[in-house]
């Protein structure tokens, strides 16, 4: 086990590895490779499909939250300044931006929820950071053309559009 000043290494796996804050006791995936935007950094698929949101599922359709294979990935936390995208049409998380060897994955989290189980005070510290995170149906409308969405959340995004 490797301990550092403030993390500690909880496990590694090819891509990535998970490593656990020691003041807060919060988890953090990181990456081992260098990505370029559009890259795929790992294929992923559903351990389980729940019919409510919790705060690990990914939403893939209105009935649908998958807990995520590999299992890892769950580890990937929110950032109003992501470096990756969970694509629930393609089932592949993509690199958004450079990421670099030890840098922590991050996405978005409306980005892939419609309705969010546990809506929270975002301290990621990006210059940008939009504070509140909720579900993307709570966004406010300035949001939805910063950021990429699933197809799902795109869908219903215009379909809620229209209804204005
Ligand atoms: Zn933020």
């Amino acid at each position: 086990m490797i301990t550092e000043a403030r993390r500690t290494l909880i496990s590694r796996y090819t891509i990535a590895e998970v490593w656990q804050d020691t003041s807060n006791g919060h988890h953090s995936l990181h990456s081992t490779g260098a990505y370029q935007p559009g890259e795929v950094i790992s294929a992923f698929t559903a351990a389980s499909i729940w019919a409510t949101p919790s705060y690990l599922t990914v939403q893939i359709s209105n009935d649908k939250h998958i807990m995520l294979a590999p299992q890892f990935l769950e580890y990937i936390n929110h950032s109003c300044d992501p470096n990756a995208f969970f694509d629930t049409t393609s089932f592949q998380l993509v690199c958004l931006k450079p990421i670099f060897p030890g840098d922590q994955f991050t996405f978005f989290y409306p980005s892939a929820e419609w309705n969010m189980a546990q809506p929270f005070a975002c301290r990621c510290g990006s210059a940008n950071c939009i504070g509140e995170i909720t579900g993307a149906s709570q966004l406010p409308e300035a949001l939805l053309y910063r950021y990429r969405f699933t197809d799902f959340i795109r869908s219903k995004l215009d379909a809620a559009q229209q209804q204005d």
